[in-house]
């Protein structure tokens, strides 16, 4: 398990100060621990005075989930971003370059102009791409090393700031089901700054438009059990396609894999979501045998070594049947 160093932290903590204009961004298709990593920093660095704006490739919106974690308004859409960040560039919860989506070249460009790119991330698939680095590989969400700086950086913390790290360790770790006792112990900090655990957690988890319904049927219907796939453990399977989604946020899409992956019988579930006619985005996740990240690797993805996810080119049977092959190879824990 690797972390990041004390130098390490000392130097992100020093650019952090010194910053008056930081551009934060978040993987494409941001979930609450991009997001909420995105907002909390942004808001740490606009309590110092920093002008901040937090961004991510697409889609060019912000998801109607996420409003909830940015009553600050730091949010700006992709295509309304300067072509270069002035000063400095922070990414957060990004693996590597291609995560940036549509806003994979502004690390080069910021570089370029003479600013720093700052990675704060916890995937055991970083590619340790930027200036400078804030990696660890142990902490359960994204936003806890946010949390870090926040507390490095003496800035106070606020409710909404609170709410945003709780966000990232609410989803990360399966509703706390995986959270070690320290994360607990971080959540009733949070809590005591203000969080209202019922209200964040429905409003990022547990809400969801009617037609969602439909989706979910004619998703979950063409589902499959293969009880040989992944060395005879099982996985279950399912895609998502553009029809599926009509009139719908494309973050509905992302929790189809939560509904998927309670198949006991299964120890892998994997989801194929359609994004264009011939491009999709693989999500998978493990019960605890089988090394998804090797699996999204082959794909040129990542992510954790049960949760991973990654985007590949061709036909869904084409995909699908590459997937599978990839499953029947997996390394075993
Ligand atoms: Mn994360």
């Amino acid at each position: 398990m690797s972390k990041y160093s004390e130098q390490e932290l000392r130097s992100a903590v020093e650019l952090l100060v010194g910053a008056r204009d930081v551009t934060v961004l978040g993987h494409l298709n941001p979930d609450p621990d991009a997001f909420g990593s995105m907002v909390a920093l942004g808001l740490a660095l606009r309590q110092r005075g920093a002008t901040v704006r937090v961004s991510f490739g697409s889609p060019d919106e912000l998801p109607p989930s996420l409003a909830v974690l940015d009553p600050g308004e730091l949010y700006l859409p992709a295509s309304q971003l300067p072509a270069e960040a002035p000063g400095l560039l922070v990414t957060v919860d990004c693996a590597s370059l291609g995560r940036l989506d549509g806003l994979a070249e502004l690390p080069n460009a910021t570089v370029a102009a003479g600013g720093a790119v700052l990675v704060v991330d916890h995937h055991v698939s970083n590619t340790r791409f930027g200036t400078h680095h804030l990696v660890d590989v142990s902490a359960e969400s994204t936003t806890v090393i946010v949390l870090r700086l926040i507390d490095a950086l003496d800035v106070e913390l606020t409710e909404p700031m609170a709410r945003a790290v709780y966000a990232g360790l609410l989803t990360d770790t399966s509703s706390f089901r995986r959270a070690k006792p320290v994360t607990h112990e971080i959540a009733a900090r949070l809590i005591a700054a203000g969080v209202d655990p019922d209200a964040t957690g429905r409003a990022l988890i547990g809400t969801h438009p009617f037609a969602r319904l439909r989706m979910l049927a004619a998703v979950l219907g063409r589902a499959v059990f293969d009880a040989d796939a992944a060395h005879g453990l099982g996985v279950v399977f399912t895609s998502v396609q553009l029809d599926d989604l009509a009139g719908l946020p494309a973050e509905e899409a992302e929790s189809v894999i939560d509904i998927v992956r309670s198949t006991g019988e299964a120890e892998v579930a994997a989801v194929l979501k359609q994004v264009e006619p011939t491009v999709w985005t693989g999500s998978m996740r493990a019960v605890g045998h089988v090394d998804v990240n090797a699996v999204a690797a082959t794909f040129g993805g990542g992510g954790h070594r049960f949760a991973a996810g990654f985007t590949a080119t061709g036909s869904l049977d084409e995909v699908r049947d590459r997937l599978f092959a990839a499953l029947a190879q997996a390394p075993l824990v």
